[in-house]
């Protein structure tokens, strides 16, 4: 199996036409044409991570988040990008991004999100202009309406974080919610039109959160944590295609985030 097997098939789940204009998704460094010994799976791609896959013998990583992002002009050393990128070519390791492309497809992170919750009816919360079922967030419905506050601790606990920041309780019971992996803050908006009483998502700022207006729960359960479950769908995809593959999950948290 080559590179290129790979990357086909998950580019037809999550074409790269699909991320968003600011995204660098796909192949970052690596030869596509080079046989796969072995595939590791993270969240991030890291130096850790890198050391991770030459430990186990994997040439490929495939990452959600692009560990190239915004384009590099020197490649020394200086930063844990410029470190994690040399570590991977001296190694031989490809990696792979596929981020808001994964985001943006009906069974991609944020459906992820809602079976986790247990979410019925699940669909896009911003469609892209002319792209059906294909955009950001997505919202549901719980089965029975749900005590909002044991709600919000099963919401913590689901995706173990370490706080959920959230604005004021508004009712006694909530049903449909909204959910956005990553940073969500420019769904609010669409959330609240389409009648949530929740929106989980992460990196909402302290003014943002006054954005509620009273009119939804914003719930930020941390980066990370939203994200974290991204890599047993990919996973999950590939084992389904490939059956008999090498695939590893990382074992490394590689949330800069501690709490106290
Ligand atoms: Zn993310």
């Amino acid at each position: 199996m080559i590179i290129q097997q790979i990357t086909k098939a998950i580019e037809e789940w999550a074409p790269l036409a699909y991320q968003e204009s600011y995204d660098n998704c796909g192949l970052l460094t690596g030869d596509s044409t080079h046989e796969v010994k072995g595939v590791l799976l993270s969240l991030d791609c890291t130096e850790e991570v890198v050391e991770e896959a030459i430990a186990l013998g994997a040439n490929m990583i495939i990452a959600h988040h692009p560990i190239v992002f915004s384009g590099l002009k020197k490649i020394t050393g200086a930063t844990y990008i410029e470190r994690t990128i040399i570590k991977a070519i001296k190694n031989d390791i490809a990696i792979y991004a596929l981020h808001t492309n994964l985001d943006n497809v009906l069974h991609g992170v944020n459906s992820k999100i809602c079976d986790l919750l247990n979410l019925q009816n699940k669909r896009i919360l911003q469609s892209k202009k002319g792209l059906g079922n294909v955009g950001s967030g997505m919202i549901g419905e719980l089965k029975a309406p749900a005590e909002t506050h044991s709600f919000l601790q099963a919401v913590k606990s689901t995706f173990a974080a370490g706080s959920l920041r959230h604005t004021a309780v508004l009712k006694d019971k909530v049903l449909k919610i909204a959910v956005c992996g990553g940073s969500g803050s420019f769904l609010l908006k669409d959330a609240i039109a389409q009648g949530a009483d929740v929106f989980i998502t992460s990196d909402f700022k302290y003014h943002q959160f006054f954005d509620s207006e009273n009119r939804i729960v914003i719930a930020d359960i941390g980066h990370y944590e939203a994200e974290k479950f991204t890599k047993e769908l990919i996973c999950e995809f590939l084992r389904e295609k490939f059956p008999t593959f090498a695939l590893h999950l990382s074992k490394i948290n590689t949330n800069p985030v501690n709490y106290l």
